[in-house]
């Protein structure tokens, strides 16, 4: 995980100093010298279940050090991640994400402590990392002077809740496959127009939910 931030475009942002990630290990918070941090579940049945003390002792610790906006659970029964929800977290200064583990974190961590349940999508990952990860890289390519061409970002998918217009780059003809001619003319107004209806056509045709909802 910790090589994943080094080689993403993350890095960049973190070389700059604008976007600190720091990873914490549950297990160093554990409460006893066995270095437990899940039980078996009450009531019987398979899995563990990840305890309350070593995931409050860490969240706790950091606290200490700043104040945190969010305490983010990553679940498959949270509220499915999109990018409006992107965008209204890049604006928060301060991010606590907890990844669950085997059958997921004792539910009093959830009704008492976090304050949001998120999820990447319908189906179920043994850990809550490569989720927090996914929720890391979105929030953090929004952050002004992360991608190298700031304004990128706002014309890609979901933005205005559209899909993104097709894209291409040179040659212009690869033998016998075209660019189309408008992104040729140097006409600004009528490639904005094409982008547009483009951006449509697919939408309706990939994703007509996001024309129905808001
Ligand atoms: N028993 C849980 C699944 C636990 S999976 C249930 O049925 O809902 C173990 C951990 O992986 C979870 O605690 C969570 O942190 C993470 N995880 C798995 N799938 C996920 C998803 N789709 N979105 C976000 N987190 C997920």
């Amino acid at each position: 995980m910790q090589s994943f931030f080094e080689h993403s475009i993350l890095q960049r942002a973190k070389n700059k100093g604008i976007l600190e990630v720091h990873l914490h290990n549950i297990r160093d918070h554990s409460t006893n010298k066995h270095k437990q941090i899940d039980d078996y579940q009450f009531g019987g049945g398979a899995g563990m279940v990840m305890m309350i003390e070593p995931i409050l002792a860490c969240i706790e610790s950091l606290q200490k050090e700043r104040k945190y906006d969010e305490i983010i659970y990553m679940t498959p029964d949270g509220e499915l991640l999109n990018q409006k929800m992107v965008n209204s977290l890049s604006l928060k200064e301060n991010i606590i994400i907890l990844s669950g583990h085997y059958k997921g974190i004792d539910e009093r961590l959830r009704e008492h402590i976090v304050t949001r349940e998120i999820s990447i999508g319908s189906y179920v990952l043994s850990g809550g990392e490569l989720p927090a990860a996914v929720l890391v890289d979105a929030i953090g390519r929004l952050i002004p002077g992360v991608l190298n061409d700031e304004t990128s970002a706002l014309t890609d998918s979901f933005q205005d809740n559209l899909l993104a217009p097709p894209v291409y780059t040179r040659p212009a003809d690869y033998n016998g496959w075209q660019v189309p001619d408008v992104l040729l003319s140097g006409n600004d107004k009528l490639i904005e127009e094409w982008r547009h209806q483009q951006s449509m056509e697919r939408t309706q045709k990939r994703r007509p939910d996001l024309l129905e909802n808001d």
